[in-house]
C-alpha cells in the first residue's frame, strides 16, 4: 500500500533516508545523533530503515591534512576510503545508544542496473532488514566515481529504494523544502506537494547546491524523487534538523505522491 500523505509515514514499512555531506560532517558532526535518534525512533515502532549517507569525503579530509575539497579524483577517493571507516564508526557509536548494529553497504548506480549485482545488493540488504541490522549505504568511490563528479547520492537513494521496495524515500539536505525558485530570492513559495506526473513547470529548480562541501542541489534531488515515486515510493525532500518531524509525519518539507 503506498503512503498517501505525511500522516501515513509512522506507519511506513520500509524507509530510506538519505542525508548529504555537509549535513553530517565539519561544523554539523553532531547532527549525527540527532539524525539517528529519529532514526531509531522509526526501528523502534518495527520500521525497517536504511541510511543512505554521503560525507565520506568530507569526513576523511583532516584525516588527510587537507582544508579543503581536493581537486583531483585520486586524492578525493583516498580521503572517501578514509573518510567512509570513521563516518561509520560516528554512526555506530550514536547507534550503540539503542543497541542497533549498522551493516555498511557500498554500491554503485551502475551495479543497481545490472542484474547480477542487483540480485546480490537486493538479497543482502533484505536479509540485513531481516536481522534488524540498519543498513548505512554510500557509493562505493574507489570503483565508482558519479557521486564525487555528479553529486548523485540522491540517485543512489532513489534506485536503493527501487530495489528494496520502500514506501518512503526522505531526502534530507540543508534547504527544508523545494521552493518555486531559490529560497533566497524574495517571492520564493513552498512547494508543499508535487502531483505524481507534476513536471513542475515554471518552477526554477537550481543545479548546485549551498554548502561548501555537498555536490548535490535541488534538481538531482528532483529527478531521484521522480524516480522513487515512479517506483512506488512517496518522496519527503526537508532539512536534516528536521528529520525527528518528519518521520513523525508533521507537515513539512515537499511531499511527491507516489505512483499508482
Ligand atoms: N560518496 C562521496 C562521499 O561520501 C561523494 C560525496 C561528494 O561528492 O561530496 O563523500
Amino acid at each position: 500500500m503506498s503512503l498517501r500523505s505525511r500522516s501515513e509515514i509512522p506507519t511506513a514499512r520500509r524507509i530510506v533516508v538519505k542525508v548529504g555531506s555537509s549535513s553530517i560532517s565539519g561544523e554539523n558532526t553532531g547532527q549525527i545523533a540527532p539524525l539517528v535518534d529519529a532514526l531509531a525512533t522509526a526501528y523502534g515502532r518495527g520500521t525497517e530503515v536504511v541510511l543512505v549517507s554521503s560525507g565520506a569525503i568530507a569526513t576523511g579530509m583532516p584525516y588527510l591534512r587537507l582544508d579543503a575539497r581536493p581537486s583531483d579524483l585520486a586524492t578525493q577517493q583516498a580521503a572517501a576510503s578514509v573518510g567512509q571507516n570513521l563516518l561509520m564508526v560516528r554512526y555506530q557509536d550514536a547507534l550503540d545508544r539503542y543497541d542497533i548494529v549498522a551493516g555498511q553497504v557500498l554500491l554503485t548506480a551502475g551495479d543497481l542496473e545490472n542484474d547480477t549485482p542487483r540480485v546480490n545488493a537486493q538479497r543482502a540488504i533484505d536479509r540485513l532488514l531481516a536481522l534488524r541490522i540498519l543498513p548505512i549505504v554510500n557509493e562505493n568511490d574507489t570503483v565508482a566515481t558519479h557521486e564525487i563528479r555528479f553529486g548523485d547520492n540522491d540517485r543512489l537513494a532513489a534506485l536503493v529504494a527501487e530495489l528494496i521496495g520502500a514506501d518512503l524515500l526522505v531526502l534530507l539536505s540543508d534547504v527544508d523544502a523545494l521552493y518555486t525558485k531559490p529560497p533566497h530570492l524574495p517571492g520564493a513559495e513552498r512547494i508543499a506537494r508535487v502531483a505524481f506526473g507534476d513536471e513542475l513547470a515554471g518552477v526554477e529548480i537550481g543545479s548546485v547546491g549551498r554548502a561548501g562541501v555537498g555536490t548535490g542541489g535541488a534538481e538531482t534531488k528532483v529527478s531521484a524523487a521522480r524516480v522513487a515515486a515512479e517506483a512506488g515510493a512517496a518522496v519527503l525532500i526537508t532539512a536534516t534538523p528536521l528529520v525527528a518531524e518528519a518521520l513523525a509525519g508533521v507537515e513539512l518539507g515537499t511531499w511527491f505522491e507516489p505512483a499508482g
